[in-house]
């Protein structure tokens, strides 16, 4: 297994990247340039964090550390990309079996920065009791009050209310972090609001439309976009890998429903970190539920490829795209399932688990 934590700390990803021949510019606490895994990037989308030596392009949506950096520009597997950086001393960073598993490396915001995100995540939560059309759109995606309530889920209705909430200073940090644009005006308006949590602290927010038409359906802070759910898959030896955020509500919503732990990380988008799938590899079964679609598949092929016989891929009905896209009984249907035929299989000698009751009684 590779230290990744060493690794990082050892090589700059701003040498990294600038040795690559990526030409950046500071703005502000970040660095920005031409998006190098995206054709015709003028605006510039790739950016660079130094604080947390993590990149994000707001063009193609990849993302990561300088791991995935060197991984997507030379194509390479992450032992190779270790290999590169390390040279000939690569043994270094392999740290033998028995160490403790790593620690996934979050973009980590300061203590004020959280306040701020607080802030905004719990004005947005008091909006959405007032916003009958959010209200019932989430219903209609399956979603009960419980989960709502649970989730601190919100709506940005009010234009300029945060920003009068906010004192002087961390309206500056609110804008800093993507809350509040240059004229003080929010970014999730008339956007339904998803906070993203570690340990207890907000680290991110998701916002998505509920309108047709140009707008781009979901939109985050402008820091780097972190996995949703990773804590859940600290202990217990499976983990369910899911695309988008309904998908991964869905599924925490049964998890309350059927009082069971159910470990679950939704990778909004289709590009999982090396250090996910290191998080991944220490699991005994992998279940991946990812979109239909040719990046849902391509993602879900090159997981199977990371994390080999672990992995149990998971089918969806045929005619939907996504689990955010079934009922919630669906859901539960779909989860059963695939718990099942390890249930029966550890059943040697006694009475094969038959029906989807006694089934939900064996979820770990
Ligand atoms: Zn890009």
């Amino acid at each position: 297994m590779i230290d990744y934590k060493s690794v990082k700390a050892r090589h700059s990803l701003v040498e990294v990247v600038e040795s690559a021949g990526v030409q950046l510019r500071r703005e502000g606490r970040r660095l920005v340039a031409s998006c190098p895994f995206h054709q015709g990037d003028r605006t510039p989308s790739f950016t660079v964090y130094p604080e947390t030596q993590t990149f994000y392009c707001f063009g193609c949506e990849v993302w990561g550390d300088v791991v995935d950096f060197l991984k997507r520009m030379r194509n390479c597997s992450s032992e190779e990309a270790v290999a590169f950086l390390e040279g000939p001393q690569a043994r270094v960073a392999i740290v033998p079996k028995a160490s403790p598993p790593p620690k996934a490396a979050m973009p980590e915001l300061g203590e004020h920065d959280q306040a701020v995100l607080q802030k905004a995540i719990a004005l947005y939560h008091l909006n959405l009791r007032d916003n009958r059309s959010a209200l019932e759109y989430l219903r209609q995606r399956g979603l009960t009050l419980e989960t709502i309530f649970a989730e601190r889920l919100g709506y940005c209705g009010n234009p300029g209310t945060l920003a009068k909430t906010l004192g002087i200073r961390e309206r500056r940090i609110a804008q800093e972090i993507g809350l509040l644009n240059e004229k003080g005006r929010e970014r999730m308006w008339r956007r339904l609001t998803f906070p993203i949590y570690r340990k207890g602290k907000p680290v991110w927010l998701i916002g998505r439309t509920l309108e047709n038409g140009n707008w781009v359906r979901y939109l985050g802070l402008t820091i780097p976009k972190p996995p949703m759910g990773l804590d859940s898959l600290s202990l217990g030896n499976e983990a369910w890998v899911v695309e988008g955020v309904f998908d991964l509500l869905l599924l925490r919503q049964l998890a309350r429903e059927l009082n069971r732990r159910i470990p679950a990380v939704a990778l909004l988008g289709t590009h999982p970190t090396a250090e996910m799938v290191e998080v991944l590899k220490q699991k005994t079964r992998v279940f991946l539920c990812l979109d239909g679609d040719p990046p849902g598949r391509k993602a879900a092929e090159e997981l199977r490829r990371e994390l080999g016989k672990r992995t149990i891929v998971v089918p969806l009905p045929e005619r939907s795209k996504d689990i955010g896209e079934l009922l919630p009984d669906e859901v539960k249907d779909l989860v059963l399932r695939a718990y099942l035929p390890r249930r029966i299989q550890s059943n040697k000698g006694g009475r094969p688990v038959a029906t989807l009751r006694e089934a939900n009684k064996e979820v770990v």
